[in-house]
């Protein structure tokens, strides 16, 4: 392995992507290290029946100002900029036209509620009504939001990032996933499969283990998630507990989706959205043929979502098959079958779905991105002060870090020598 870059980052994702786009647009000499053996992280579409689907990140929240917007289209993906299937209910669903609006004015009064909490609480759960008739539907809403119940939700933290949420929900037909992993810089070496094992302050800046050998940079960025931060696999310097106990506190919610291929013409509208269950915490929000595709995503959020995590796949598939057939009667059983299912919670290198402050600790995000030994610098969608949870947050928060980094090395005699900061300015 090379020996000796300004910066090394490490994973792979939208966070560092973002940090090493910024890094190459000023010159900077940047190693990005990936665990696993593709870039993007919680960022991957997947050519399922012939479909490029998204596993993880789908939607371009907040669309009007998301970062990803403008390299889509300079980088010339399409981006669909019509109302998400959620806006549009199945038409065979008319009946529940009542009980829907009835079920999402609840939502609403539930946020309000979060907001007039006080000092008293921040546990979001102290925002439902005792015994309200809608309560598992708010529960549902608030583990896709959340990917946790919402006694382990920070109602200071939800209304962050319900605050700064424009409302725009936007959609690349390509794959979400294509579009991060397209977007890497040629500039940055890049190096796949290699994990990140332990990272040690030196005079110069860091020393970073990998199977492969040490490389020696001014500076690191981390962008693995707080599943992975709080717990052992990387060994990073004494004196870093602070960070690792923010991360903690930051835990990853459950996110699964379900994928089911429509096989015989059953009566499914396109572009329309449905809930298995207004009554059920666990019911899953289905995605029904969208851009017209013979597909069905189930998402499930918080014990929805446990389901595939403790029982596996095949339990998702059952479970939804069942939504469904409930909802749209015992035919479709037979007119769908199952294309994938995934298993974020379980994997490793990534450990859940997104970030969600404990009640209490939302200041953990600034405490998270903190700059330590002005030698590592922290990135990641949990670190974003209200974008978290999202792949346009991640990647802000690379930026940032990025230029955190190289206003810290611009002082060193390293990179002065190489100069390509001295020579921005930046
Ligand atoms: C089911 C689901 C649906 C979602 N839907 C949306 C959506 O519609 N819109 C949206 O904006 N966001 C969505 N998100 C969230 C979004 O995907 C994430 O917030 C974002 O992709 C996180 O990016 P990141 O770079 O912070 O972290 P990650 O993508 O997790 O990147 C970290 C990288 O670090 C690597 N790594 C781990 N350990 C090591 C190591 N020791 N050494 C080197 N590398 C390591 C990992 O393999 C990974 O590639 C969704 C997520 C899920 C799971």
């Amino acid at each position: 392995m090379a020996s000796a870059f300004d910066v090394i980052i490490v994973g792979g994702g939208a966070a560092g992507i973002g940090a090493a786009r910024r890094l190459a647009a000023h010159g900077v000499s940047a190693m990005l290290l990936e665990g696993s053996s593709r870039l993007g992280g919680r960022a991957q579409t997947q050519d399922l029946a012939g479909y490029p689907l998204d596993l993880g990140c789908e939607w371009l929240h907040s669309g009007d100002r998301n970062a990803w917007v403008a390299i889509a289209e300079a980088s010339g993906f399409p981006v669909d900029r019509s109302d998400p299937p959620w806006t549009k209910a199945h038409p065979s669903l008319a009946d529940d036209k009542n009980d829907r609006q009835a079920a999402w004015r609840a939502y609403g009064g539930w946020e309000e509620r979060l907001r007039s909490l006080g000092s008293g609480s921040d546990r979001a759960s102290d925002a439902l009504e005792p015994d309200g008739p809608w309560n598992a539907y708010v529960r549902a809403i608030a583990g896709f939001m959340s990917g946790v119940a919402p006694e382990a939700i920070s109602a200071t933290d939800y209304l962050a990032y319900d605050d700064a949420s424009t409302g725009e929900n936007w959609h690349l037909p390509l794959g979400y996933g294509t579009l991060v992993a397209a977007s890497m810089p040629t500039s940055t070496t890049l190096r796949l499969a290699t994990p990140v094992e332990r990272i040690d302050l030196t005079a110069g800046g860091v020393a970073v283990t990998t199977r492969a050998g040490i490389v020696d940079a001014g500076a690191a960025i981390l962008t693995v998630s707080t599943a992975v931060l709080a717990g052992d696999a990387i060994r990073l310097p004494s004196g870093i507990d602070p960070w690792r106990e923010a991360a903690a506190a930051l835990p990853l919610g459950r996110n699964e989706k379900v994928f089911l291929e429509i096989g015989r013409d059953a009566a499914f509208e396109p572009d329309t959205h449905a809930y298995g269950s207004l009554h059920d915490a666990r019911s899953a929000a289905y995605s029904i043929r969208h851009n017209g595709w013979p597909v069905i995503g189930a998402f499930l959020g918080g014990d929805g979502a446990r389901i595939i995590e403790e029982e596996g796949p095949a339990a998702g598939f059952a479970y939804v098959s069942a939504e469904l057939s409930a909802l749209f009667g015992t035919d479709v059983a037979s007119a769908i079958r199952p294309l994938a299912a995934t298993a974020w919670s379980r994997m490793a290198s990534i450990g859940g779905a997104y970030s969600c402050a404990l009640p209490g600790r939302s200041g953990a995000r600034a405490q998270l991105a903190r700059p330590f030994e002005d030698r590592l610098f922290f990135a990641g969608e949990a670190t974003h002060p209200f974008d978290f949870t999202t792949a346009h947050g991640a990647h802000d928060s690379g930026q940032r870090a990025a230029d955190e980094a190289m206003a810290a090395l611009r002082d060193r005699d390293g990179l002065r020598r190489r100069g390509p900061l001295a020579a921005t300015g930046t």
